[in-house]
């Protein structure tokens, strides 16, 4: 082990034992902590400074109470967070997520990834992210509303379009921005656009913002099979998921002429062989907020539910799981290794488990981390910040084009990184140490910080 594994790997151990019971921020500093050995040798000024140990401490992070009643008059409780982890590069920026499972360190997961992604999308913003254990799943619109308008009673003061912006995630979409959004202009009594992202269109929003993960991720998975002198056209595709981010990437892979084969939600996935009918899926998803195996039964023969499977079981050349952290193992890594897929790109965040990356690294396919595959959604936001403050409107053609060209660069940063540092190829290892660099530099130049 060289002398900068071992002090990573005294970080590692030294992160662990002062956050306890939050296995999925251990697994992110892991990974990217594993990557830094080669960076550590070229700039022994950043184990002077204690530059990781500083990257691996959110600057702040804040947890509250939100009480809220639902509609027959029972008073219930969640406890709200936001981590602001890092804002070298500009206002924290990242998600907000609303799921039963949401634990603080499932926050600081997300939060810690991002600083890295949002580095890397070359759009001067800082990482932080948040969310709530609430389960908007079978609640009225109007509890949902007053959920969001507790929350935002509590984190508005955390928030400002050059503080902090959040976005939304797993269970916020546009209905919860909306209400979150109503509350902050309320309570500060500023019609503050940039402070939040992923508005309506008639009030802030910006054209491709919805789709933009979903077609980020597409973009990726496209470049990195040109690179071998492959496209989508022809391609079986699986995506998991059937939220945000996995319809708009059926929808992009679709039109550039691959096959959607199968889709998921926690219940379990549909296998539709002909290829996804994605209006059906929309008006499922998006309109009734079904479920897919009500897809299934709407497609009569022509698509399989299959309850609580493996979607990756489903012979494909392209994987996109676009559903949540750690859906995809080494078992599943390994039935899509031999029905002989090509590429994979994380639409999700951290979907793929350690020992899955490493099956498909090992099998030579091409892998795109959720750190770069998916950054689209968040770069995106940054167009919407952009479009906020200059209070202009741009076009979906024109946005969707500058969409593609960062989606663009961040392949290109991420696969020459890799060839620089002498893994080419090496997507996992590009991205990490891109965005580390930038932030690290960042941190040095502005003193202890
Ligand atoms: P949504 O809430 O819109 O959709 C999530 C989807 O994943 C739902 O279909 C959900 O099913 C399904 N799902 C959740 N858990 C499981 C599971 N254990 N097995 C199978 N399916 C499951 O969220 P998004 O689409 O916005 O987010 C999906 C992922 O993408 C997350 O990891 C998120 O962090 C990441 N991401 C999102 C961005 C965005 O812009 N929205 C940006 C970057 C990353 P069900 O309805 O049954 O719960």
């Amino acid at each position: 082990m060289s002398k900068s594994d071992a002090q990573l790997s005294a970080i590692i151990d030294d992160v662990v034992r002062r956050n306890p019971a939050e296995p999925e921020f251990h697994q992110a500093v892991h990974e990217v902590l594993g990557c830094l050995g080669p960076v550590l040798d070229k700039h022994p000024e950043y184990v002077d400074q204690k530059v990781v140990e500083r990257i691996c401490e959110p600057e702040r992070q804040v947890m509250f109470r939100v009480p809220w009643m639902t509609d027959s008059g029972e008073v219930r409780v969640n406890r709200g967070f936001r981590v602001e982890f890092n804002s070298q590069l500009g206002p924290y920026k990242g998600g907000l997520r609303f799921h039963p499972t949401v634990t603080l360190g499932t926050i600081k997961f997300l939060g810690f990834e991002q600083v890295f992604k949002n580095a890397i999308t070359g759009q001067r913003i800082g990482g932080g992210k948040g969310g709530s254990d609430f389960d908007p799943k079978g609640r009225s619109d109007n509890e949902v509303m007053r959920f969001c308008q507790s929350f935002m009673t509590e984190l508005y003061r955390y928030l400002g379009e050059h503080t902090d912006v959040p976005a939304g995630d797993i269970g916020v979409g546009g209905r919860e921005i909306g209400y979150l959004f109503g509350q902050y202009k309320r309570i500060t009594n500023r019609y503050e656009s940039g402070v939040l992202t992923g508005k309506g269109l008639g009030w802030g929003g910006a054209l491709v913002r919805t789709e933009a993960t979903g077609y980020g991720t597409t973009f990726f998975v496209s470049e990195m099979l040109k690179v071998r002198g492959r496209s989508l056209d022809g391609q079986t595709v699986v995506i998991s998921g059937s939220g945000n981010v996995a319809i708009y990437a059926i929808e992009k892979v679709t039109q550039l002429g691959g096959q959607v084969v199968a889709c998921s939600d926690s219940s379990g996935y549909v296998h539709d062989p002909k290829g996804i009918d994605l209006d059906l899926l929309k008006q499922i998803k998006e309109v009734e907020r079904g479920r897919v195996s009500d897809y299934a039964e709407r497609r009569g023969g022509a698509a399989k539910f299959v309850q609580g499977s493996s979607i990756w079981q489903i012979p494909c050349t392209v994987a996109l799981p676009c559903a949540t952290q750690n859906e995809l193992n080494e078992d599943d890594a390994r039935a899509l290794v031999s029905n002989g897929v090509i590429a994979v790109a994380e639409g999700a965040n951290m979907p793929s488990t350690p020992e899955a990356v490493k099956v498909f690294q090992d099998a030579g396919v091409a892998f795109g981390p959720g750190k770069a595959a998916n950054a689209g959604g968040v770069a995106t936001s940054g167009l919407e910040m952009q479009q906020n403050h200059s209070r202009d409107r741009w076009s979906f053609e024109y946005t969707e084009e500058k969409l593609l060209q960062i989606m663009r660069c961040i392949h290109n940063l991420a696969y020459e990184t890799a060839e620089e540092y002498g893994v080419p190829g090496d997507y996992v290892l590009g991205a990490n140490i891109a965005g580390f660099v930038q932030v690290a530099d960042a941190m040095m130049a502005m003193g202890l910080v």
